[in-house]
């Protein structure tokens, strides 16, 4: 087939989906996306209201791939890359009634109670530690193998927490932290192939993917809309609310009547069924094993903030402190613009995996558990705020767990019987927004390898 004679269809217009069509249509490919709701971005929205930019989805990404900072520069005619000031660098950890901050390095480390002096020894040792050779090792059973209890109580279950409101007991690392993985197998230990990368990566040009926290000028809906520009309005079609995808021939589709060579998914492994009713039952059910974590978020914005000085990434709640939150984000305080001067925006945290129930509570509770946690959390003495907005997200964030090998293995059997069929999403390859764009990347650049 030649490249002329390709059809290409899109099928959801989040960040994956619009980066996968904004590549395919710069390299020359015809492309259409077909979107459920009446506006793009998917989980990415951002507010504007009473003064303050608020994002109801993702807040803030960590640019960790080079797609990711390659697609800036692609749109830097049509939005501008927002990297957080120095305050983001402060990351807190709540811990018996009050907030520590998380120190790797220097004497702090040495002082800080995340830790105890058992483990804080025993971490001297990891790099003697042997790898280990199981494959479908949790993060937790790797943490507490290689670093011990407290490390794992107090630093990795809120980080896991604050990525994917989830359980470190059930994420394999294999799929949910890749590069922990791969640093273990490949270098032996953690801290000995950190330092490793870092010297073979002064010989090499320089990066892109600077693991920087980013956001966008004036909003994240900024990138959404330089996307959707370059694309062409024409070419996504909204409102789609009923699509359901034919398997008309040999490497033929028929999406909303019209008919495709290709197809390529975006969506949620959830919504796979009614969308693509042709595809084996068996291997559906192996897809829909994975859970995804349930998350609440509230939006709170003060235009005079009275409690504990806020020059912070945010804070994040080691699950055994059996608190409401998962985590309380200070986006105000290290993007520009977000909140009137002398203001705070915070965005809490609520569910997750391990508290799916919190999803069914109503508006007054969400709020009533708002105003405890954060009033004592961060010392207001009266709770007043100018902006107060609830999200919920049924499907927010896919656990990658012990069913991640056979998932990605029935995505791959079903992508080899309907030729032409792409599966892709968050469901694999990583769930941060810098994971979204280079799956999208990675796609487009397959086709254009394909048909040159
Ligand atoms: C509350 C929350 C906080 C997050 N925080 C962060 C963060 O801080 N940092 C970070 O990097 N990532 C974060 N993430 C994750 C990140 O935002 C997502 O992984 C990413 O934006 C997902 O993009 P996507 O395009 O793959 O999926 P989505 O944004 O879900 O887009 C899928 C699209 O497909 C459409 N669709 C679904 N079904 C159909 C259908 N049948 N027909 C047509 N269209 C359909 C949907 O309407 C949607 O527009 C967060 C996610 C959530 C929900």
């Amino acid at each position: 087939m030649q490249k002329n004679q390709l059809n290409i269809a899109v099928i959801g217009a989040g960040l994956t989906g619009l980066t996968t069509a904004y590549y395919l249509k710069k390299f020359g490919f015809k492309v259409q996306v077909f979107e459920k709701n009446n506006h793009a971005g998917g989980v990415i929205q951002t507010h504007r209201k009473n003064g303050f930019v608020f994002e109801s989805g993702p807040n803030t990404g960590s640019m960790g791939q080079e797609e990711a900072a390659e697609l800036f520069e692609d749109l830097a005619d049509d939005c501008t890359l927002e990297y957080a000031n120095k305050s983001a660098e402060a990351r807190w950890i709540w811990l018996n009634g009050k907030w520590h901050e998380m120190e790797m390095g220097g004497v702090k480390a040495i002082t800080t109670p995340l830790f105890t002096w058992h483990d804080k020894f025993r971490i001297l040792g990891e790099p003697f530690r042997k790898p280990g050779t199981d494959p479908n090792e949790t993060i937790a059973q790797m943490v507490r193998r290689r670093m011990g209890k407290s490390f794992l109580r107090n630093a990795i279950d809120p980080f896991l927490s604050g990525v994917y409101a989830g359980d470190p007991e059930t994420l394999v690392t294999r799929f949910a932290l890749p590069k922990l993985y791969w640093l273990e197998q490949d270098y032996g230990s953690f801290i000995g192939g950190s330092i490793k990368q870092k010297k073979a990566r002064k010989k090499e040009p320089p990066r892109k993917a600077n693991r920087q926290v980013f956001s966008v000028e004036n909003g994240l809906d900024n990138l959404i809309k330089a996307l959707v520009k370059n694309i062409g309005d024409e070419n996504i079609k909204l409102d789609c609310k009923q699509l359901e995808i034919k398997n008309t021939g040999d490497q033929e589709f028929s999406v909303d009547g019209e008919s495709f060579t290709h197809v390529i998914s975006t969506v949620g492994s959830h919504a796979l069924e009614n969308l693509f009713p042709f595809l084996p039952k068996e291997k559906m059910q192996t897809i829909n094993k994975m859970k995804y974590a349930k998350v609440t978020q509230v939006v709170l914005g003060f235009n005079n903030w009275k409690g504990i000085p806020i020059k912070a990434f945010g804070g994040l709640v080691p699950s055994a402190e059996k608190r409401d939150v998962l985590g309380i984000l200070l986006p105000g305080s290290f993007l520009k613009n977000r909140a009137p001067e002398n203001g705070a925006l915070l965005s809490v945290f609520m569910g997750g995996i391990k508290k799916p129930e919190m999803f069914e509570y109503s508006d007054e509770k969400i709020k009533e558990i708002a105003e405890r946690e954060v009033r004592e959390m961060m010392g207001l003495d009266s709770f007043e705020p100018d902006l107060m907005e609830i999200f919920r997200y049924p499907h927010a964030i896919p656990q990658y767990s012990f069913e991640s090998e056979e998932k990605v293995q029935a995505i791959s059997d079903l992508e080899t019987e309907f030729k032409g069929l792409t599966l892709a999403g968050n469901m694999r390859d990583g769930i941060g927004m810098a994971d979204r764009m280079k799956q999208g990347r990675t796609i487009a650049n397959q086709f254009a390898e394909d048909y040159k």
